[in-house]
């Protein structure tokens, strides 16, 4: 695991599988649910790292997690108590986690995304941006982008930090590869619409989610094909798109521009 110190885990919910409606993303028992499959899924790819939960002692390589769904996707006091978690309601969000570990004693090394979904209109399995109901499209250089495009290039401007890790269904993996083109990739479930899947049985998701998290180590972090492939000249425009629903005010479409990715990106 030569030149591995830290990775820093983003999780989502409505990637994982099991998870295909709403319902199972918002407040109420499908929601909890829908939590314990998402922390058994991140339970797996830690323990493909650290090894079995009851293996005592410092680990060499440390571990962050940053639950990165709107109102919470994880169950805290399930998780591996060998990382250091950060709830979804972190005023620092991902940009100001990622900056303080770049201050810290063991910066990150590298990015892993568990349980992310594809970008609004991609036809996956509970895909958006960010907001279901609000936003249409990102588009950064005139590339529509998503959440883990929009994470994975903050990462890659702030510090070349690479992404080495991805789950979630066919569609948002072929997106994380599109950018990531050597990213190690696991798909749990197959996106037969919006709210419906062909799921791998749980048990069965942790087992894959495992085994191939095990290749992460074996990695090689100055891999150019860990780089991404789209990575535009300054200078740089954000556009961002919003829908029109009914019950909202319309919202014009929005421009950021400027010579700095990460100021772009970060005003998210
Ligand atoms: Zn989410």
């Amino acid at each position: 695991m030569a030149g591995w110190r830290h990775i820093f885990l983003v999780t989502d919910i409505e990637g994982v599988a099991g998870v295909e409606s709403w319902e199972q993303t918002q407040s109420g028992p499908r929601h909890e649910a829908a939590k314990a499959l998402a922390t058994d899924e991140v339970n797996s790819v830690i323990r493909a790292l650290l090894g079995p939960p009851d293996i005592p002692g410092p680990t060499l390589l440390r571990i962050s997690v940053w639950d990165g769904h709107g109102c919470g996707g994880l169950l805290p006091e399930r998780l591996d108590r060998r990382v250091t978690f950060y709830r979804h309601d972190d005023a620092r969000n991902f940009t100001g986690l990622l900056r303080e570990s770049l201050r810290g004693e063991v910066p990150v090394d590298a990015l892993g995304f568990v349980g992310q979904h594809a970008m609004e209109g991609s036809g996956g399995t509970l895909s958006h941006t960010y907001s279901s109901r609000r936003i249409r499209s990102y588009k950064l250089n005139g590339r529509p982008i998503g959440e883990f495009d929009l994470r994975a290039l903050y990462a890659w401007a702030l510090a070349k930090i690479p992404t080495v890790f991805f789950s979630g269904d066919n569609v948002a993996c072929n997106e994380a590869q599109s950018l990531v083109p050597g990213i190690l990739r696991v798909q749990v479930k197959e996106s037969l619409s919006l709210t419906s899947a062909r799921h791998l049985e749980p048990a069965h998701a942790c087992t894959r989610l495992t085994d191939s998290a095990k290749q992460i180590l074996e990695r090689d972090l100055s891999d150019p094909s860990l780089r991404p492939s789209f990575f535009p000249e300054p200078p740089f425009e954000f556009r961002k798109h919003f829908k029109l629903k009914f019950g909202f005010v319309p919202r014009p479409p929005q421009t950021l521009r400027g010579d700095s990715l990460t100021a772009v990106l970060g005003k998210e």
